[in-house]
């Protein structure tokens, strides 16, 4: 085992160093070798998952101070956001992931499929509001032809050139591929040719076949989401990477899942962020036709195991880890930036695919409530582009204030903050 003497370097920080001296032999070990630049293990990861107990309190703390620790060291105390619009251009799908609570049938009453005109005018509304970026992704109509999401991209780049377009899930691709008999690469290279600037790694749920089997029987595969990311960075295109927990998995899923990340990211460096993305049970059919099967989400613990892990087994692979405020709220996602967490994802304006699944947290998050809750934690709020340049920072200065997009009936997401109003500037 490592003694502290020998890594001295690694802890400038008292506290860190007390802290881990609390931890058993195991995950302490673990988490020195981490501090010394030594890749965790994908048995010493699951390890630190495991570390969920109520009596794992000690090694728990441990693990978070060590991951606040590497995201000070790399990131400091900027807190990052971008400010972007989300548009589902459709809710149709017939895939029947059984954990989606988004799908509709072509009949169902509340079923769209927005024009290219309504598209391109909520682009337009959301650089109009300040978005540097349009997340675009929708379900997978049956009617859609192949070339619909270079149509998409060709009528937002003609009005709005300068937006930053994230679009299109790996299983988008997967379909659009397929729909024009394409292979990967090129249908991603077309795209890239329109103007997409960068893919969400979403549809990755858990890349692990057993548990893709209960959630997606399988039909976007491990093999096949591992290959549309890779394909997508060997054109250039980066992505973000995700991992959707707390349903049928557990710490050895988790930690395959984020090794496996690690080790696309060896390869091609593509991968812009981790965005941990908690199961919303509420109105999951996996959920609510199995609730003896299959968990209501993740627990308190699980929430703040999974930033902070990932934040460990990425250092120095991947350095953002976001969260995602749309699954937890605002009052927890704040609390993850001492988690390992340096970003807090985007404003988006309309969010439907979480508050399909029952997530009760609003659509959007104006840039002067984020910068607002940001600094209720004694951070530095920091406006980003997609690929994660700073735009401009928010230390003595804020966001102008904006109205929502969509009414929020009176109700404030940041209502938390009054019980704490000496904090918050
Ligand atoms: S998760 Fe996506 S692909 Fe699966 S059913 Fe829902 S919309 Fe369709």
């Amino acid at each position: 085992m490592n003694s502290l003497k020998n890594i001295g370097d690694c802890f400038p920080n008292k506290e860190l160093e007390k802290v881990i001296g609390n931890a058993t032999k195991e995950v302490s070990y673990i988490l020195h070798g981490a501090l010394e630049g030594k890749e965790v293990s994908v048995s010493g990861g699951t390890t630190l998952f495991e570390q969920r107990n109520i009596q794992a309190q000690a090694n728990r703390e441990a693990i978070y101070a060590t991951a606040d620790f590497m995201r000070a060291r790399v990131n400091g105390e900027k807190v990052s956001f971008v400010v972007n619009r989300n548009i589902n251009f459709t809710n149709v799908c017939y895939m029947g992931c059984r954990f989606c609570g988004f799908a509709k049938r072509k009949e169902d009453e509340n079923a769209e499929w927005l024009s290219l005109e309504e598209v391109t005018a909520r682009a337009q509304e959301a650089w109009d509001r300040g978005a540097t970026e349009v997340c675009i992704q929708g379900g997978l109509h049956p009617s859609m032809p192949g070339t619909y999401y270079r149509d998409l991209i060709l009528a937002i780049k003609t009005e709005l050139p300068k937006i930053h377009i994230h679009a299109f899930s790996p299983f988008e691709i997967w379909y659009g591929s397929r729909k024009t008999k394409m292979n990967y690469r090129d249908f991603i290279a077309d795209l890239k040719e329109c103007g997409l600037d960068s893919m969400p790694g979403t549809a990755a749920e858990i890349l692990d076949t057993e548990v893709r089997k209960k959630l997606t029987q399988n039909k976007l595969s491990t093999e096949e989401w591992t290959t549309i990311i890779r394909s997508a960075h060997s054109v250039g295109m980066p992505t973000t990477a995700t991992i959707m927990y707390g349903h049928v998995d557990g710490p050895a899923h988790w930690s395959n899942h984020i090794a496996l990340l690690r080790e696309i990211q060896r390869e091609t460096g593509g991968f812009t962020e981790l965005v941990p993305l908690s199961f919303v049970h509420s109105d999951s059919p996996l959920y609510k036709n199995n609730p003896s099967q299959v968990r209501p989400g993740p627990t308190t613990e699980e929430v703040d195991l999974m930033h902070a892990v990932s934040r460990i087994m990425l250092n120095g692979f991947i350095n953002n880890i976001q969260v995602s405020w749309t699954k937890l709220g605002i009052e927890r996602a704040i609390q993850m930036l001492t988690r390992g967490v340096n970003d807090l994802g985007g404003t988006l304006m309309n969010e439907s695919i979480s508050r399909s699944a029952g997530s009760k947290h609003g659509q959007e998050i104006t840039a002067f409530e984020l910068c607002k809750a940001i600094k209720s934690m004694s951070r530095v709020p920091a406006r980003r582009n997609t690929n994660y340049e700073i735009l401009e920072i928010f230390q003595n200065h804020d966001p102008e204030r904006l109205s929502p997009l969509v009414s929020r009936k009176g109700k404030n997401p940041l209502s938390f903050l009054d019980m704490f109003p000496e904090v918050v500037k």
